[in-house]
């Protein structure tokens, strides 16, 4: 949609050519539901390790105030949350009807409905695009066909590989990536959806990979949250290989040594005639204090006057350090973002397949993923704008 409005906007006669029946599926979820456009803190460190010298580039030719001054020329007013950018209206629909009514308002014409088989070259400066509906010839063509990420609704099939491949593209091995993780089936996980804030830190065996911290999500078999997404590139190889990968949550990670150390003598001072599960009832989330004494194996009903001080500490302490296997991942449908895909050695600074400055590729299909926090939609805009400039010129 971004290319096409920078396409027309240029003079092209631009026709956008959709498998759904719907524009902008996947954006209308992204940011549940209130889509992060952006992020005031951009840097290119924040993509995966090879885009990195190519996104310094793009990004200074497109970054985040082009992106914020786009929507302006939209009229979609926005807001920064600790600067994440955000729609004023709170809406990621709306920045869809933006964008529908500019394409609307610049006479683009939008085929529902409707799936691209194939691209061929048709002579020089010509290519014929094969779809399920007939033929179709341009003198450029933008591939902005997505990943493999998303609810099934989002129809992303990961199209955009074999049609690449096809025409001569490397394709990088792709992964799913800003993802939850499924633990291994023997631990034991809380019963439902708790969200609490924690430090997470991800382990190759005793090697510490990464560390995050923020709202994560326990479920009845996984991890997930966006600490857990963050992270989720850097481990998702490993666990790939079949590598021991551990995470360790630290639940009390706004307390340091000394903090915790005072507030487990204030608890151990109430050391009475409760049950452990009484005692633990005010100290943390019900589900996790279960999911500690199962792993201890410790029955709730213990007295606490028959607990040592020593072994009252040690359960306490354990909530610092909680021990998980991790298995796999979610997979896609519960992805954020496709790792991998049309390699950047295929395409030039303007986004076109080297060597065939009438195709170009953007967005999610190409190897650039970025971490949570609007990174992702960044690319796209990027990316859309330059490919849709470039190709109108
Ligand atoms: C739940 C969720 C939340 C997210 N939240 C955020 C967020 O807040 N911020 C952020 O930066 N990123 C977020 N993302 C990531 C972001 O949505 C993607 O990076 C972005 O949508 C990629 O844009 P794209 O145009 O490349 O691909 P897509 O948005 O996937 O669009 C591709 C389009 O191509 C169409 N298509 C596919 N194949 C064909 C074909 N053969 N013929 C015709 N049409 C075809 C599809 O139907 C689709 O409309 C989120 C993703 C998900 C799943």
């Amino acid at each position: 949609m971004c290319a096409a409005i920078y396409a027309a906007r240029n003079g092209a006669k631009v026709t956008i050519i959709e498998k759904n029946s719907v524009l902008g599926k996947k954006l209308s979820m992204t940011g549940n539901g209130r889509c992060n456009m952006t992020n005031l803190d951009m840097r290119e460190e924040y993509y995966n390790p090879s885009a990195r010298a190519r996104m310094k580039e793009w990004l200074s030719i497109y970054g985040v105030e082009d992106v914020i001054c786009f929507f302006k020329s939209l009229g979609v007013v926005v807001k920064s949350e600790d600067g994440y950018i955000y729609p004023l209206s709170g809406q990621a629909a709306t920045v869809v009807r933006a964008l529908e009514n500019e394409i609307k308002r610049l006479g683009i014409e939008v085929r529902f409905d409707e799936q691209v088989k194939s691209i061929k070259s048709a002579g020089e400066h010509l290519y014929e695009v094969s779809t399920n509906k007939g033929k179709l010839r341009a003198d450029a063509v933008i591939l902005a066909l997505g990943g493999l990420s998303g609810a099934k609704s989002t129809m992303s099939t990961g199209d955009g590989y074999y049609i690449c491949e096809k025409l001569g593209m490397d394709i990088k091995k792709t992964h799913p990536a800003l993802v939850g993780f499924k633990c291994s089936s023997d631990e034991v996980m809380p019963g439902a959806g708790v969200r609490c804030t924690a430090e997470v830190s991800f382990l190759l065996g005793s090697e510490v990979l990464c560390t995050e911290y923020g709202e994560i999500q326990l479920t009845t078999d996984g991890i997930s949250g966006i600490p857990v997404m963050q992270a989720s590139r850097e481990i998702s190889g490993y666990i790939e290989e079949g590598k021991p990968v551990f995470a360790v949550i630290d639940f009390f990670p706004d307390y340091d040594e000394n903090d915790f150390r005072a507030l487990k003598a204030d608890m151990l001072r109430l050391g009475d005639e409760r049950t452990l599960e009484e005692f633990l009832l005010g100290f943390y989330n019900s589900y996790v204090n279960e999911m500690i004494m199962s792993r201890m194996k410790l029955s709730r009903t213990m007295k606490m006057k028959n607990i040592s001080a020593s072994m009252a500490e040690c359960i306490l302490d354990s909530y610092r350090s909680l021990k998980v296997r991790i298995d796999s991942d979610y997979g896609y449908k519960a992805s954020q973002v496709t790792a991998g895909g049309v390699s950047l050695g295929n395409i030039g600074s303007d986004m076109a397949f080297r060597g065939d400055n009438g195709i170009y590729c953007i967005g999610e299909m190409v190897d650039v993923d970025g971490r949570c926090g609007g990174y992702n939609l960044q690319w796209a805009w990027t990316s859309g704008s330059i490919a849709g400039t470039a190709s109108s010129l």
